[in-house]
């Protein structure tokens, strides 16, 4: 049973740099309420002096963070978790004002979330440190690798998930001793007040995780900062090229999570009970399709196709758009006006490139007209190289395209220039295998595998980004190496 939260007041918003908040920063961003179409608060933004002053607290807030036991860090990241858990209602309301994420999503966001931080807590004692490769040699050298942390990350983060992508960075970061600036979107800064509040409690030091919500120019001053020694990046491709260019005029490192059209195949032996519900659900009813490796793409065989359209089609009409308070809401809106423009163009298009609609296809008026509303769409029949099958939506449209043979699936599922996620169906053990093998995206899950668990590394290839989140990967992204030799032979 979902919880009643009925207070829909957005908290302050100020921007936290070491112990200090700033309740005005360079200009002021309008949040719009997606569920309302009104202003709901009043967001200050941070500017290029307040980010060199949040760098210059972070590096500071280093200086302390390096020389604090591991053991220490990981019992301050251990309490973070716990903070996040206990204030669960709480974040689940702040990711409804911050995006309009249904109620039915965020009670199980939270605890994934948490299991970020607890994962990455459990490492902050244990991590790598690098081996020794060489003992004494005939040269009477000794060589050992040093993993270090960076230092200043600077962690820029998107507005469809932003606990989450909080959870996802920040742990790894903090378990592998850095400090963080953090630029939350402009458009969804509440979930990380409260964030960097909690992490106070724990009894991070100050200047350790520092928030400065902002837009454009903002994230730009922390990527461009020289003291900034990394940056994390969740977005999208047109922001990631500005990113990576301007990175490159220092050589400095970039980890990239992007977009994806991830392919979701159904052979003819799947079982269609648990195939058909989880291919709907994922496409266009949970975050009302705004996440990134999302099952966007469904490649069904020839002989479920029908039951495969049909079935899907069905599920997706019984879906309640509506209040993401309202415990009844599968969905709640898209983001913002823009992201309604963006989305019934696609479907606009989809319809003159010969797709069939069966489900959904259109904004949704009546009590919901002022906010961001559309309904679960599905397309069938989706010509492989169409638009719709090509080039992400981010939002609740699906596109269902057939498919005869494992190496047609395989072909069209590798066909667009995205890689972070695919799904097989199937219950044929060697025919997954062989799938899994020739898909090249970052994950692969088959048959009902849960999606995005800290315990494996996420991220993508191709368009889809560059370095992973999760796992022991995640947390070596945030380390370089240093290897060291100690001469002392006989002289
Ligand atoms: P965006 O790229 O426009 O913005 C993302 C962030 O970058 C925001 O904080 C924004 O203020 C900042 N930004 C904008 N211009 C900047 C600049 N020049 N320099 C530095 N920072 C700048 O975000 P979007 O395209 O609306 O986000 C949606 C995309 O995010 C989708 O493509 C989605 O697939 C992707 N995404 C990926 C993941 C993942 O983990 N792979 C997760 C969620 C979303």
């Amino acid at each position: 049973m979902t919880a009643v939260i009925s207070d829909r007041v957005p908290p302050a918003v100020t921007l936290r740099i070491g112990g200090e908040r700033r309740t005005k920063g360079a200009s002021v961003f309008n949040h719009v309420s997606p569920v309302t179409g009104s202003v709901d608060a009043e967001i200050p933004l941070a500017g290029v002096a307040d980010i060199d002053d949040a760098v210059a607290a972070a590096q500071e807030g280093f200086e302390i963070w390096r020389r604090t036991p591991g053991t220490e860090r990981a019992r301050k990241l251990f309490a973070l978790a716990e903070l996040i858990d206990a204030n669960h209602e709480e974040f689940m309301r702040l990711g409804m004002l911050d995006n309009g994420t249904a109620v039915t999503t965020m009670v199980t966001m939270v605890p994934a979330a948490s299991s970020w931080v607890r994962y990455y807590a459990g490492w902050a004692d244990k991590v790598p440190q690098g081996r020794v490769n060489t003992t004494v040699m005939s040269e009477g050298e000794l060589g050992y690798t040093l993993r270090q942390p960076y230092g200043v990350i600077g962690v820029i983060i998107t507005w469809n998930a932003p606990l989450m992508s909080l959870c996802m960075k920040i742990p790894a970061a903090l378990a592998a001793g850095n400090s963080v600036v953090v630029k939350p979107s402009e458009m969804t800064p509440f979930s990380a007040m409260l964030f960097a509040d909690l992490a106070a409690q724990a009894g991070i030091p100050d200047g350790v995780i520092n928030v400065v919500p902002g837009d454009a120019e903002a994230g730009s001053a922390l990527v461009g900062h020289p003291d900034v020694k990394l940056i994390t990046f969740t977005g999208g491709p047109i922001t990631a090229r500005k990113i990576t260019a301007q990175c490159a005029e220092t050589f400095k490192p970039v980890l990239l999570e992007l977009g994806g059209k991830s392919a979701n195949l159904i052979f003819d032996d799947a079982n269609l009970d648990e195939a058909i519900p989880h291919a709907a659900f994922s496409s266009v009813a949970a975050m009302a399709g705004q996440g990134c490796a999302f099952p966007t793409r469904v490649l069904a065989q020839r002989g479920v196709y029908d039951q495969v359209v049909s079935g899907i089609a069905q599920a997706a009409k019984s879906y309640v758009v509506g209040d993401p308070f309202e415990s009844t809401t599968t969905l709640g809106p898209v983001v913002n006006e823009a992201a309604v423009e963006r989305i019934t163009g696609m479907i606009d298009r989809a319809h003159l490139e010969g797709a069939r609609l069966v489900a959904g296809g259109s904004r949704l008026g009546g009590e919901l007209k002022n906010g961001c509303f559309i309904s679960p769409t599905v397309f069938a029949d989706v010509s492989p190289d169409s638009e719709l099958a090509q080039v992400e939506v981010f939002g609740p449209v699906l596109a269902i395209i057939p498919f005869d043979t494992e190496e047609e699936a395989v072909a069209i599922a590798n066909s667009t220039g995205y890689g972070l996620s695919g799904r097989i169906w199937t219950n044929e053990t060697r025919r997954a295998m062989r799938v899994v093998e020739q898909m090249i995206t970052g994950e692969v899950m088959v048959n009902d595998a849960k999606q995005a668990s800290v315990l494996r590394p996420f991220g993508g290839v191709g368009h889809s980004g560059l370095g992973r989140e999760g796992g022991v990967e995640g947390l070596e992204e945030f380390l370089w190496t240093k290897s060291v030799a100690f001469g002392g032979g006989p002289r």
